[in-house]
């Protein structure tokens, strides 16, 4: 298992044993040399058939593309967390009934193009639809990676004239796609902008970039994101196999900018549905002061179902973690309900009796090691 400690460079390939260090840490080799067809992973991973022919009947459907920084991570054979979140796979090719291209409704709730606003003090502002790696297990495949749909200045103006039309929006999320796919300069002036606006509390950016891209978060843009502080800032690792010296110091960037920085973990078969690992996973990030924020369940988007788990298992996970960790390292498991009801949190059950006695209702929990005792309620008024 990596850890913190080792740089990605250390881990690299041997495709890219030529490599200078120099080069490595740029976040714009990174990107122009991403990985994008089955004959890139020569040398870096041994593909199996069904992963080669997923590369040619899927490769329209939604694109490939993996940072050499996230193709070190992988393991040169087998199976691997990394791998199965960045290789296409034949399942997705599978469209079932029940699966939605928009799964969240997110294009329904849109009052101007790329701007979402489900919930009375949120919105999400769209600001890019490409990404370092294109996740397979993504919920916004219908447009994330399309270039036909990019959004445009013009459009993202656009969404920031409706948030300062609208007062009752306190938060806003800086979404896409990655919204560090943006150059610092474009960053800089939509974080003004919004920074601007007197009713607005909260400014998050949703960026993959700490695991996909880390290089990505240089002092610049710390520098940057300190001048619009606070900037909550959630991430997505969804895997010990994730850490490395890279991620670390990206994370720590973002500390030190004065960010306030969060977890987005995805819940995924086959790669972190046992307890053990979302442990693991969150001690490590609160070492680095990231805060998990969310289990998420995974969305019945298309062409994902295979990454999907039963909600049990998510009450798992959160019944082990509850108690054995502290609180800061217990995230909220949520649902976020399909046709955009909104996230709803799901816990474990603690309650295993009620009876009632003269004094008031005595309930009777269970503690996380699976002790019994009673509370007495006081009667409601
Ligand atoms: C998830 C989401 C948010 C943010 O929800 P929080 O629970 O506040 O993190 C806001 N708007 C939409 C449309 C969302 O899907
Ligand atoms: S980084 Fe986020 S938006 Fe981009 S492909 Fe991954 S899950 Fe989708």
């Amino acid at each position: 298992m990596t850890d913190f400690s080792t740089s990605s460079f250390e881990m690299r390939p041997p495709r890219f044993e030529a490599v200078s260090i120099s080069q490595w840490q740029s976040w714009h080799w990174q990107h122009q040399n991403r990985l994008r067809s089955a004959a890139d992973f020569d040398g870096v991973c041994q593909l199996s058939d069904g992963e080669r022919a997923a590369f040619d009947k899927g490769a329209d459907r939604f694109r490939v593309a993996v940072t050499p920084h996230y193709a070190a991570l992988m393991a040169r054979s087998g199976d691997c967390p990394i791998r199965r979140q960045a290789v296409p796979h034949l399942d997705e090719l599978k469209i079932q009934s029940f699966e939605r291209s928009d799964p969240l409704a997110e294009e329904e709730h849109m009052p101007v193009p790329g701007l979402t606003h489900r919930y009375p003090d949120r919105a999400l502002l769209y600001v890019s639809h490409h990404c370092p790696v294109y996740c397979r297990h993504c919920t916004r495949k219908r447009k994330v990676s399309n270039p036909t749909t990019a959004a445009s200045m013009a459009q993202v103006e656009a969404g920031i004239g409706y948030i300062s039309e609208t007062p009752e929006i306190r938060d806003v999320i800086i979404s896409g796609g990655d919204p560090l796919t943006l150059s610092d300069a474009r960053l800089d002036h939509i974080l003004g902008r919004l920074r601007e606006i007197a009713h607005l509390d909260v400014i998050r950016l949703g960026t993959r970039n700490p695991v996909t891209l880390p290089q990505r978060v240089t002092d610049e843009l710390a520098a940057l994101l300190r001048r619009h502080a606070p900037i909550y800032v959630n991430t997505h690792f969804n895997h010990p196999a994730e850490f490395c010296r890279e991620s670390a110091d990206a994370l720590k960037r973002l500390v030190t900018a004065g960010c306030v920085v969060g977890n987005q973990m995805v819940l995924l078969k086959g790669i972190n549905d046992e307890a053990k690992i979302v442990m693991s996973l969150n001690r490590g990030l609160l070492r680095h002061g990231c805060r998990p924020y969310y289990i998420l369940q995974c969305d019945m988007a298309q062409g994902i179902t295979h990454f999907r788990t039963p909600l049990a298992t998510g009450l798992e996970i959160m019944d082990h973690l509850r108690g054995r960790i502290g609180g800061v390292g217990v995230p909220d498991f949520v649902v976020d309900l399909p046709g955009g009801g909104g996230k709803v949190e799901l816990l474990p059950d603690y309650i295993v009796d009620r009876r009632s006695s003269e004094h008031g209702e005595v309930v009777r929990f269970r503690n996380f090691d699976g002790e019994e005792f009673d509370f007495v309620d006081v009667a409601p008024p």
